[in-house]
Protein backbone atom coordinates (compact mmCIF):
# COMPACT_ATOMS: atom_id res chain seq x y z
CA UNK A 1 0.00 0.00 0.00
CA UNK A 2 1.35 3.66 -0.74
CA UNK A 3 -0.16 7.13 -0.28
CA UNK A 4 1.10 10.17 -0.54
CA UNK A 5 0.08 13.65 1.10
CA UNK A 6 1.17 15.12 -2.12
CA UNK A 7 -1.66 13.23 -4.31
CA UNK A 8 -4.22 15.54 -2.38
CA UNK A 9 -2.66 18.43 -4.68
CA UNK A 10 -1.80 16.03 -7.86
CA UNK A 11 -5.42 14.53 -7.88
CA UNK A 12 -6.73 17.62 -7.48
CA UNK A 13 -4.97 19.13 -10.06
CA UNK A 14 -6.66 16.98 -12.56
CA UNK A 15 -10.03 17.13 -11.35
CA UNK A 16 -10.40 21.01 -10.80
CA UNK A 17 -7.69 22.15 -13.04
CA UNK A 18 -8.74 25.67 -13.78
CA UNK A 19 -10.27 26.26 -10.60
CA UNK A 20 -8.97 28.89 -8.41
CA UNK A 21 -7.09 26.76 -5.53
CA UNK A 22 -5.27 29.88 -3.55
CA UNK A 23 -5.76 33.34 -3.89
CA UNK A 24 -3.96 36.26 -1.87
CA UNK A 25 -5.04 39.85 -2.27
CA UNK A 26 -6.94 39.08 -4.85
CA UNK A 27 -4.69 37.37 -7.29
CA UNK A 28 -5.77 33.82 -7.99
CA UNK A 29 -3.62 30.61 -8.75
CA UNK A 30 -5.38 27.88 -10.43
CA UNK A 31 -4.91 23.68 -9.34
CA UNK A 32 -3.08 23.49 -12.45
CA UNK A 33 -0.70 26.07 -12.01
CA UNK A 34 -0.16 25.24 -7.82
CA UNK A 35 0.86 22.01 -9.05
CA UNK A 36 3.31 22.55 -12.02
CA UNK A 37 4.90 25.50 -9.89
CA UNK A 38 5.24 22.75 -6.79
CA UNK A 39 6.74 20.53 -9.18
CA UNK A 40 9.05 22.86 -10.51
CA UNK A 41 9.94 23.53 -7.14
CA UNK A 42 10.41 20.18 -6.55
CA UNK A 43 13.10 20.20 -9.27
CA UNK A 44 15.03 23.04 -8.25
CA UNK A 45 14.59 21.37 -4.28
CA UNK A 46 15.64 18.09 -5.94
CA UNK A 47 18.46 19.64 -7.58
CA UNK A 48 19.65 21.41 -3.64
CA UNK A 49 20.35 17.79 -3.03
CA UNK A 50 16.98 16.82 -1.39
CA UNK A 51 15.31 13.48 -1.66
CA UNK A 52 13.40 10.97 0.15
CA UNK A 53 13.23 11.46 4.14
CA UNK A 54 15.36 14.55 4.26
CA UNK A 55 13.97 17.35 5.82
CA UNK A 56 13.37 20.44 4.87
CA UNK A 57 12.30 23.61 7.21
CA UNK A 58 9.58 26.03 5.47
CA UNK A 59 9.43 29.82 7.44
CA UNK A 60 6.93 31.15 4.95
CA UNK A 61 3.74 33.24 5.82
CA UNK A 62 -0.12 32.20 4.47
CA UNK A 63 1.05 33.18 0.92
CA UNK A 64 0.58 30.87 -2.06
CA UNK A 65 4.28 29.82 -1.67
CA UNK A 66 3.44 28.24 1.30
CA UNK A 67 1.35 25.75 -0.20
CA UNK A 68 3.85 25.52 -3.30
CA UNK A 69 6.69 24.58 -0.97
CA UNK A 70 4.83 22.46 1.45
CA UNK A 71 3.65 20.19 -1.74
CA UNK A 72 7.02 20.01 -3.56
CA UNK A 73 8.62 19.20 -0.79
CA UNK A 74 6.46 15.94 -0.08
CA UNK A 75 6.39 14.81 -4.02
CA UNK A 76 10.03 14.24 -3.46
CA UNK A 77 9.07 11.77 -0.37
CA UNK A 78 11.05 14.48 2.05
CA UNK A 79 9.91 15.76 5.14
CA UNK A 80 8.28 19.16 5.57
CA UNK A 81 9.49 21.22 8.85
CA UNK A 82 7.09 24.12 8.97
CA UNK A 83 8.28 27.06 11.23
CA UNK A 84 6.04 29.42 13.46
CA UNK A 85 6.18 32.91 11.42
CA UNK A 86 6.99 34.77 14.81
CA UNK A 87 9.73 32.98 16.05
CA UNK A 88 13.14 34.50 16.64
CA UNK A 89 16.51 33.24 15.36
CA UNK A 90 17.62 31.33 18.73
CA UNK A 91 14.25 29.52 18.44
CA UNK A 92 14.79 29.03 14.66
CA UNK A 93 17.84 27.48 15.16
CA UNK A 94 16.89 25.17 17.55
CA UNK A 95 14.29 23.60 15.29
CA UNK A 96 16.64 23.45 12.49
CA UNK A 97 19.09 21.67 14.72
CA UNK A 98 16.58 19.24 16.17
CA UNK A 99 14.89 18.39 13.26
CA UNK A 100 18.37 18.01 10.84
CA UNK A 101 17.39 19.95 8.32
CA UNK A 102 18.91 19.83 5.38
CA UNK A 103 17.53 23.06 4.08
CA UNK A 104 15.43 26.32 4.87
CA UNK A 105 13.34 28.02 2.48
CA UNK A 106 12.42 31.22 4.01
CA UNK A 107 9.75 33.93 2.76
CA UNK A 108 12.11 37.07 2.10
CA UNK A 109 10.11 39.20 4.56
CA UNK A 110 11.07 37.07 7.82
CA UNK A 111 14.31 36.41 6.47
CA UNK A 112 16.29 38.64 8.68
CA UNK A 113 15.61 35.92 12.37
CA UNK A 114 15.35 33.06 9.39
CA UNK A 115 18.72 33.60 7.51
CA UNK A 116 20.61 34.23 10.90
CA UNK A 117 18.96 31.00 12.55
CA UNK A 118 20.27 29.24 9.76
CA UNK A 119 23.47 30.71 9.54
CA UNK A 120 23.77 29.48 13.16
CA UNK A 121 23.22 26.20 12.49
CA UNK A 122 24.82 25.58 9.45
CA UNK A 123 21.73 25.57 7.00
CA UNK A 124 21.64 26.94 3.94
CA UNK A 125 18.63 28.87 3.37
CA UNK A 126 16.77 29.68 -0.30
CA UNK A 127 14.40 32.23 -0.51
CA UNK A 128 11.01 32.43 -2.08
CA UNK A 129 9.06 36.21 -2.21
CA UNK A 130 12.52 38.03 -2.99
CA UNK A 131 13.34 40.36 -5.65
CA UNK A 132 15.87 38.93 -7.94
CA UNK A 133 19.77 39.47 -7.54
CA UNK A 134 18.46 39.10 -3.69
CA UNK A 135 22.09 37.92 -1.28
CA UNK A 136 20.49 34.18 -0.48
CA UNK A 137 19.47 31.76 -3.48
CA UNK A 138 15.93 32.14 -4.87
CA UNK A 139 13.93 29.00 -4.87
CA UNK A 140 12.38 30.30 -7.87
CA UNK A 141 15.83 30.69 -9.83
CA UNK A 142 16.99 27.29 -9.06
CA UNK A 143 13.66 25.74 -10.11
CA UNK A 144 13.89 27.62 -13.44
CA UNK A 145 17.08 26.09 -13.75
CA UNK A 146 15.82 22.61 -12.96
CA UNK A 147 13.95 19.61 -14.73
CA UNK A 148 10.29 19.77 -13.15
CA UNK A 149 8.99 16.71 -11.48
CA UNK A 150 6.52 14.55 -13.35
CA UNK A 151 5.23 12.85 -10.41
CA UNK A 152 5.17 12.44 -6.79
CA UNK A 153 7.18 9.79 -5.07
CA UNK A 154 4.65 7.33 -3.38
CA UNK A 155 4.63 6.88 0.30
CA UNK A 156 4.52 4.08 3.02
CA UNK A 157 1.57 5.03 5.11
CA UNK A 158 3.93 5.17 7.93
CA UNK A 159 6.83 6.73 6.33
CA UNK A 160 6.55 11.05 7.72
CA UNK A 161 5.54 13.41 6.04
CA UNK A 162 5.56 16.67 8.25
CA UNK A 163 7.72 17.02 12.02
CA UNK A 164 5.43 20.16 13.59
CA UNK A 165 6.83 21.21 16.63
CA UNK A 166 4.30 22.29 19.31
CA UNK A 167 4.82 25.38 21.07
CA UNK A 168 6.32 24.13 24.04
CA UNK A 169 3.77 25.14 26.88
CA UNK A 170 6.04 23.31 29.28
CA UNK A 171 9.60 22.86 27.72
CA UNK A 172 11.01 22.76 24.69
CA UNK A 173 9.33 22.55 21.99
CA UNK A 174 8.88 18.77 20.98
CA UNK A 175 8.42 17.62 16.83
CA UNK A 176 5.56 15.57 16.69
CA UNK A 177 5.99 13.06 13.47
CA UNK A 178 3.29 13.31 11.50
CA UNK A 179 2.55 10.09 8.68
CA UNK A 180 1.22 10.14 5.37
CA UNK A 181 -1.09 7.78 6.98
CA UNK A 182 -2.41 9.81 9.51
CA UNK A 183 -2.27 13.24 7.55
CA UNK A 184 -4.55 11.68 4.43
CA UNK A 185 -6.70 9.90 6.65
CA UNK A 186 -7.44 13.20 8.63
CA UNK A 187 -8.36 14.99 5.46
CA UNK A 188 -10.32 11.95 3.99
CA UNK A 189 -12.43 11.80 7.44
CA UNK A 190 -12.99 15.36 7.78
CA UNK A 191 -14.13 15.54 4.32
CA UNK A 192 -16.55 12.68 4.37
CA UNK A 193 -17.44 13.15 8.41
CA UNK A 194 -17.00 16.41 9.48
CA UNK A 195 -17.16 19.43 6.96
CA UNK A 196 -19.29 19.85 4.41
CA UNK A 197 -16.80 21.43 1.79
CA UNK A 198 -17.60 21.66 -1.70
CA UNK A 199 -15.48 22.15 -5.30
CA UNK A 200 -15.90 25.74 -5.66
CA UNK A 201 -16.46 26.67 -2.00
CA UNK A 202 -14.43 30.17 -0.73
CA UNK A 203 -12.37 29.23 2.72
CA UNK A 204 -10.85 31.37 4.73
CA UNK A 205 -7.67 31.24 5.20
CA UNK A 206 -6.54 32.69 7.69
CA UNK A 207 -5.42 30.64 10.22
CA UNK A 208 -1.35 30.53 10.14
CA UNK A 209 -0.61 27.24 7.92
CA UNK A 210 2.48 26.50 9.57
CA UNK A 211 -0.06 25.14 12.59
CA UNK A 212 -1.39 21.59 12.32
CA UNK A 213 -5.15 23.11 12.32
CA UNK A 214 -4.85 25.49 9.18
CA UNK A 215 -2.48 22.86 7.21
CA UNK A 216 -5.39 19.64 7.79
CA UNK A 217 -8.52 21.32 7.80
CA UNK A 218 -7.75 24.62 5.68
CA UNK A 219 -5.27 23.78 3.18
CA UNK A 220 -5.48 19.93 3.26
CA UNK A 221 -8.96 19.99 3.61
CA UNK A 222 -9.86 22.80 1.43
CA UNK A 223 -7.60 21.31 -2.18
CA UNK A 224 -8.83 17.71 -1.35
CA UNK A 225 -12.48 19.54 -1.76
CA UNK A 226 -11.85 21.53 -5.02
CA UNK A 227 -12.71 24.72 -3.04
CA UNK A 228 -10.53 28.36 -3.42
CA UNK A 229 -8.79 28.71 -0.19
CA UNK A 230 -8.68 32.50 0.36
CA UNK A 231 -4.89 33.43 2.09
CA UNK A 232 -4.44 35.93 4.53
CA UNK A 233 -0.81 36.50 5.15
CA UNK A 234 -1.57 38.50 8.38
CA UNK A 235 -4.71 37.94 10.39
CA UNK A 236 -6.75 40.87 11.49
CA UNK A 237 -10.29 41.72 12.24
CA UNK A 238 -11.12 44.27 9.28
CA UNK A 239 -9.09 41.72 7.01
CA UNK A 240 -11.49 38.77 7.96
CA UNK A 241 -14.16 41.02 7.92
CA UNK A 242 -13.63 42.19 4.70
CA UNK A 243 -12.87 38.31 3.39
CA UNK A 244 -16.28 37.62 4.26
CA UNK A 245 -18.86 40.70 3.58
CA UNK A 246 -17.10 41.51 0.40
CA UNK A 247 -15.51 38.37 -1.39
CA UNK A 248 -17.80 36.02 -0.45
CA UNK A 249 -15.74 34.18 1.98
CA UNK A 250 -18.66 31.12 2.55
CA UNK A 251 -16.49 29.00 5.29
CA UNK A 252 -14.78 30.61 8.12
CA UNK A 253 -12.33 28.94 10.24
CA UNK A 254 -10.77 30.37 13.32
CA UNK A 255 -9.46 29.72 16.80
CA UNK A 256 -11.28 31.56 19.28
CA UNK A 257 -9.78 34.88 19.76
CA UNK A 258 -10.08 35.33 15.91
CA UNK A 259 -14.22 35.04 16.54
CA UNK A 260 -13.43 37.81 19.41
CA UNK A 261 -11.34 40.05 16.64
CA UNK A 262 -14.31 39.35 14.18
CA UNK A 263 -17.06 40.48 16.48
CA UNK A 264 -15.26 43.29 17.42
CA UNK A 265 -14.46 44.31 13.39
CA UNK A 266 -18.11 43.60 13.01
CA UNK A 267 -19.25 46.26 15.37
CA UNK A 268 -18.13 49.18 12.42
CA UNK A 269 -20.27 47.77 9.92
CA UNK A 270 -24.05 46.83 9.57
CA UNK A 271 -23.66 44.33 6.63
CA UNK A 272 -24.52 40.47 7.01
CA UNK A 273 -22.07 38.36 5.19
CA UNK A 274 -24.73 36.85 2.61
CA UNK A 275 -22.31 33.56 1.44
CA UNK A 276 -21.36 32.14 4.92
CA UNK A 277 -22.72 29.25 5.52
CA UNK A 278 -21.14 28.31 8.45
CA UNK A 279 -17.76 28.55 10.67
CA UNK A 280 -15.34 26.10 12.35
CA UNK A 281 -13.47 26.90 16.08
CA UNK A 282 -10.67 24.89 17.41
CA UNK A 283 -7.18 25.17 19.08
CA UNK A 284 -8.50 26.38 22.01
CA UNK A 285 -12.40 26.22 23.95
CA UNK A 286 -14.80 28.70 22.63
CA UNK A 287 -16.86 30.56 25.12
CA UNK A 288 -20.86 29.62 24.59
CA UNK A 289 -21.09 33.25 24.68
CA UNK A 290 -18.80 34.04 22.08
CA UNK A 291 -20.38 31.32 19.80
CA UNK A 292 -23.86 32.66 20.63
CA UNK A 293 -22.57 36.65 19.69
CA UNK A 294 -21.41 34.95 16.09
CA UNK A 295 -24.24 33.30 15.84
CA UNK A 296 -26.82 36.59 16.00
CA UNK A 297 -24.36 39.12 14.58
CA UNK A 298 -23.41 36.88 11.02
CA UNK A 299 -26.33 34.55 10.89
CA UNK A 300 -24.44 31.49 10.52
CA UNK A 301 -23.51 28.34 13.32
CA UNK A 302 -20.21 27.08 14.53
CA UNK A 303 -18.98 24.09 15.03
CA UNK A 304 -16.75 23.19 16.99
CA UNK A 305 -13.97 20.61 16.69
CA UNK A 306 -11.13 19.83 19.22
CA UNK A 307 -7.58 18.18 18.42
CA UNK A 308 -4.12 18.55 19.07
CA UNK A 309 -0.61 18.74 17.04
CA UNK A 310 -0.18 15.01 17.83
CA UNK A 311 -3.89 13.92 16.60
CA UNK A 312 -3.12 15.15 13.10
CA UNK A 313 -5.36 17.74 15.16
CA UNK A 314 -9.06 16.50 14.70
CA UNK A 315 -10.19 13.90 17.69
CA UNK A 316 -13.73 15.53 18.09
CA UNK A 317 -16.00 17.19 15.68
CA UNK A 318 -19.58 18.84 16.18
CA UNK A 319 -20.70 17.19 12.51
CA UNK A 320 -21.98 20.31 10.06
CA UNK A 321 -24.81 18.02 9.24
CA UNK A 322 -25.67 17.85 12.75
CA UNK A 323 -26.98 20.47 15.00
CA UNK A 324 -24.11 21.77 17.32
CA UNK A 325 -24.49 21.23 21.06
CA UNK A 326 -22.46 24.62 22.12
CA UNK A 327 -20.05 23.71 25.41
CA UNK A 328 -19.34 20.17 23.90
CA UNK A 329 -16.86 19.45 20.77
CA UNK A 330 -19.14 16.86 19.44
CA UNK A 331 -18.28 13.57 18.86
CA UNK A 332 -15.38 11.56 17.81
CA UNK A 333 -14.56 11.78 14.40
CA UNK A 334 -14.07 9.07 11.63
CA UNK A 335 -11.77 6.11 12.68
CA UNK A 336 -10.90 7.82 15.80
CA UNK A 337 -11.77 6.56 19.53
CA UNK A 338 -11.98 9.07 22.09
CA UNK A 339 -12.42 7.97 25.72
CA UNK A 340 -11.80 9.53 29.35
CA UNK A 341 -9.13 7.54 31.52
CA UNK A 342 -7.99 8.04 35.38
CA UNK A 343 -5.70 10.96 34.98
CA UNK A 344 -3.91 9.79 38.31
CA UNK A 345 -3.13 5.95 36.44
CA UNK A 346 0.21 6.78 34.65
CA UNK A 347 1.68 3.54 33.54
CA UNK A 348 -1.71 2.09 31.95
CA UNK A 349 -4.95 3.29 30.62
CA UNK A 350 -7.92 2.76 33.03
CA UNK A 351 -10.85 3.99 31.18
CA UNK A 352 -13.61 5.41 32.95
CA UNK A 353 -17.14 5.15 32.63
CA UNK A 354 -19.75 7.38 31.25
CA UNK A 355 -20.02 10.97 33.03
CA UNK A 356 -17.09 11.01 34.64
CA UNK A 357 -14.31 13.58 34.38
CA UNK A 358 -10.79 12.24 33.71
CA UNK A 359 -8.18 12.68 31.16
CA UNK A 360 -9.12 12.39 26.98
CA UNK A 361 -7.32 10.24 25.40
CA UNK A 362 -7.27 9.17 21.92
CA UNK A 363 -6.44 6.40 19.10
CA UNK A 364 -6.75 5.74 15.89
CA UNK A 365 -5.51 6.01 12.10
CA UNK A 366 -4.98 10.09 13.24
CA UNK A 367 -2.30 9.63 15.94
CA UNK A 368 1.30 11.01 15.39
CA UNK A 369 3.83 8.59 15.21
CA UNK A 370 5.76 9.94 18.33
CA UNK A 371 8.32 13.16 19.06
CA UNK A 372 11.33 13.27 17.17
CA UNK A 373 14.46 12.13 19.10
CA UNK A 374 12.66 11.46 22.12
CA UNK A 375 11.43 8.02 23.45
CA UNK A 376 10.65 9.03 27.22
CA UNK A 377 8.06 11.76 26.11
CA UNK A 378 6.68 10.08 23.58
CA UNK A 379 6.22 6.85 25.74
CA UNK A 380 4.66 8.96 28.72
CA UNK A 381 2.09 10.57 25.77
CA UNK A 382 1.15 7.12 24.39
CA UNK A 383 0.35 4.14 26.60
CA UNK A 384 -1.40 0.87 25.45
CA UNK A 385 -1.81 2.53 22.35
CA UNK A 386 -3.73 5.13 23.75
CA UNK A 387 -2.30 9.19 23.42
CA UNK A 388 -2.97 10.61 26.48
CA UNK A 389 -4.33 14.94 26.10
CA UNK A 390 -3.25 16.50 29.15
CA UNK A 391 -7.00 18.24 28.92
CA UNK A 392 -9.72 17.37 31.19
CA UNK A 393 -13.08 16.22 29.97
CA UNK A 394 -16.05 14.02 30.16
CA UNK A 395 -18.36 11.97 27.31
CA UNK A 396 -21.89 11.70 27.64
CA UNK A 397 -24.03 8.91 27.03
CA UNK A 398 -24.33 10.09 23.86
CA UNK A 399 -20.98 10.34 22.64
CA UNK A 400 -20.50 14.07 22.97
CA UNK A 401 -17.70 15.26 24.77
CA UNK A 402 -17.29 18.07 26.73
CA UNK A 403 -13.76 19.87 27.21
CA UNK A 404 -13.63 20.93 31.04
CA UNK A 405 -9.74 22.35 30.80
CA UNK A 406 -6.07 21.29 30.61
CA UNK A 407 -4.63 19.68 32.98
CA UNK A 408 -1.53 22.12 34.06
CA UNK A 409 -4.47 25.18 33.67
CA UNK A 410 -6.15 23.72 36.65
CA UNK A 411 -5.74 26.32 39.91
CA UNK A 412 -5.53 24.79 43.41
CA UNK A 413 -7.03 27.27 45.84
CA UNK A 414 -7.03 26.43 49.33
CA UNK A 415 -7.64 22.58 48.51
CA UNK A 416 -10.32 23.25 45.80
CA UNK A 417 -10.01 22.52 42.21
CA UNK A 418 -10.29 25.32 39.83
CA UNK A 419 -11.63 25.08 36.31
CA UNK A 420 -10.57 28.26 34.33
CA UNK A 421 -13.11 27.46 31.31
CA UNK A 422 -16.03 27.42 34.10
CA UNK A 423 -15.12 31.13 35.19
CA UNK A 424 -14.07 32.58 31.46
CA UNK A 425 -17.51 31.07 30.39
CA UNK A 426 -19.03 32.97 33.32
CA UNK A 427 -17.48 36.02 32.79
CA UNK A 428 -18.14 36.32 29.10
CA UNK A 429 -22.14 36.18 30.08
CA UNK A 430 -21.33 39.80 30.64
CA UNK A 431 -22.66 41.56 27.78
CA UNK A 432 -19.79 44.30 28.06
CA UNK A 433 -16.91 41.47 28.33
CA UNK A 434 -15.57 40.63 25.77
CA UNK A 435 -12.61 37.99 26.53
CA UNK A 436 -11.18 36.41 29.22
CA UNK A 437 -8.77 34.20 30.15
CA UNK A 438 -8.49 32.85 33.90
CA UNK A 439 -5.20 31.50 35.51
CA UNK A 440 -3.74 31.13 38.75
CA UNK A 441 -0.96 32.33 40.09
CA UNK A 442 1.29 31.98 43.15
CA UNK A 443 -0.04 32.92 46.95
CA UNK A 444 1.28 32.31 50.20
CA UNK A 445 -1.70 31.73 52.02
CA UNK A 446 -4.10 29.95 49.67
CA UNK A 447 -1.07 28.03 47.71
CA UNK A 448 -2.54 29.81 44.38
CA UNK A 449 -4.84 32.86 43.74
CA UNK A 450 -7.53 33.23 41.02
CA UNK A 451 -6.74 35.95 38.56
CA UNK A 452 -8.57 37.09 35.48
CA UNK A 453 -7.77 39.28 32.72
CA UNK A 454 -10.39 40.55 30.42
CA UNK A 455 -11.03 42.87 27.15
CA UNK A 456 -14.03 45.11 27.48
CA UNK A 457 -16.63 46.73 24.98
CA UNK A 458 -15.01 50.56 25.62
CA UNK A 459 -18.81 51.58 25.81
CA UNK A 460 -19.46 49.26 28.71
CA UNK A 461 -18.10 51.83 31.35
CA UNK A 462 -16.52 48.78 33.11
CA UNK A 463 -13.44 48.52 35.39
CA UNK A 464 -12.35 45.84 37.31
CA UNK A 465 -13.88 46.03 40.41
CA UNK A 466 -17.66 46.13 38.93
CA UNK A 467 -16.00 43.23 36.99
CA UNK A 468 -15.34 41.41 40.47
CA UNK A 469 -18.00 42.34 41.89
CA UNK A 470 -20.46 41.11 39.04
CA UNK A 471 -18.79 37.88 38.84
CA UNK A 472 -18.87 37.22 42.97
CA UNK A 473 -22.33 37.11 42.46
CA UNK A 474 -22.12 34.86 39.78
CA UNK A 475 -20.12 31.62 40.89
CA UNK A 476 -19.18 29.83 44.12
CA UNK A 477 -16.81 31.54 46.99
CA UNK A 478 -14.11 29.52 46.18
CA UNK A 479 -13.77 29.86 42.55
CA UNK A 480 -14.67 33.79 41.53
CA UNK A 481 -11.04 35.32 40.43
CA UNK A 482 -10.05 38.19 43.50
CA UNK A 483 -7.84 39.24 40.97
CA UNK A 484 -9.50 40.96 38.33
CA UNK A 485 -7.67 43.27 35.20
CA UNK A 486 -9.10 45.28 32.31
CA UNK A 487 -6.34 44.77 29.42
CA UNK A 488 -6.17 46.20 25.79
CA UNK A 489 -5.44 42.70 24.33
CA UNK A 490 -3.64 39.33 25.28
CA UNK A 491 -0.59 37.44 24.56
CA UNK A 492 -1.06 35.63 21.62
CA UNK A 493 0.57 32.48 20.78
CA UNK A 494 1.59 31.72 17.65
CA UNK A 495 -1.80 29.97 16.41
CA UNK A 496 -3.49 32.81 18.33
CA UNK A 497 -3.90 31.03 20.92
CA UNK A 498 -4.05 33.34 24.34
CA UNK A 499 -0.48 32.78 26.62
CA UNK A 500 -2.11 32.45 29.95
CA UNK A 501 1.56 31.27 31.21
CA UNK A 502 3.08 34.97 30.16
CA UNK A 503 -0.69 36.28 31.97
CA UNK A 504 0.85 34.97 34.81
CA UNK A 505 4.55 35.62 34.73
CA UNK A 506 3.17 39.30 34.05
CA UNK A 507 1.33 39.17 37.18
CA UNK A 508 4.17 38.27 39.10
CA UNK A 509 6.69 40.79 37.76
CA UNK A 510 4.09 43.59 38.61
CA UNK A 511 3.89 41.80 42.04
CA UNK A 512 7.59 40.89 43.00
P1 LIG B 1 -0.50 25.25 22.90
O1 LIG B 1 0.14 24.40 23.97
O2 LIG B 1 -0.10 26.68 22.94
O3 LIG B 1 -1.96 25.08 22.77
P2 LIG B 1 0.30 23.41 20.94
O4 LIG B 1 1.40 23.54 20.00
O5 LIG B 1 0.30 22.32 21.95
O6 LIG B 1 0.11 24.80 21.56
P3 LIG B 1 -2.08 22.33 19.85
O7 LIG B 1 -1.54 20.99 19.64
O8 LIG B 1 -2.93 22.90 18.80
O9 LIG B 1 -0.97 23.38 20.07
O10 LIG B 1 -2.87 22.41 21.20
C1 LIG B 1 -3.77 21.42 21.56
C2 LIG B 1 -4.50 21.83 22.80
O11 LIG B 1 -5.43 22.86 22.50
C3 LIG B 1 -5.34 20.73 23.39
O12 LIG B 1 -4.57 19.89 24.22
C4 LIG B 1 -6.39 21.50 24.17
O13 LIG B 1 -5.90 21.88 25.45
C5 LIG B 1 -6.58 22.74 23.34
N1 LIG B 1 -7.80 22.65 22.52
C6 LIG B 1 -7.89 22.40 21.21
N2 LIG B 1 -9.18 22.44 20.80
C7 LIG B 1 -9.93 22.71 21.89
C8 LIG B 1 -11.34 22.89 22.13
N3 LIG B 1 -12.23 22.83 21.15
N4 LIG B 1 -11.73 23.16 23.40
C9 LIG B 1 -10.83 23.26 24.39
N5 LIG B 1 -9.51 23.12 24.23
C10 LIG B 1 -9.06 22.85 23.00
Amino acid sequence: LTMSVAAILAESATRHADRAAVTVGGHQTTYAQLWEQARSYAGGLRDAGIGENDRVAVLIPNVADFARVYYAVLSLGAVVVPIHALLKRHEISYILDDSEAELLVCAAPLLAEGAAGAEASGVPTYTVLAESGSAAGRLEDLAAAAEPITSYLPRHPEDIATILYTSGTTGKPKGALGTHLALVEQTNAMLLDALDVRPGDRLFGGLPLFHTFGQTAVLNCGLRAGAEILLLPRFTGPDALDLLLDHGVNVFFGVPTMYVALLEAASAREERPEALRYGVSGGAALPVALLEAFETRFGAKVHEGYGLTETSPVACFGRVSQTPQPGTVGTPIWGVDVEIADPLERNAIELLPRGELGEVVVRGHNLFAGYLNRPEATAEAVVDGWFRTGDLGTKSEDDHVRIVDRTKDMILRNGYNVYPREVEEALMEHPGITSAAVYGVPDDKHGQEIAASVTIDPDSGLDADAIREWIAERVAAYKYPRLVEVVSEFPLGPSGKILKRKLAERYSERNG
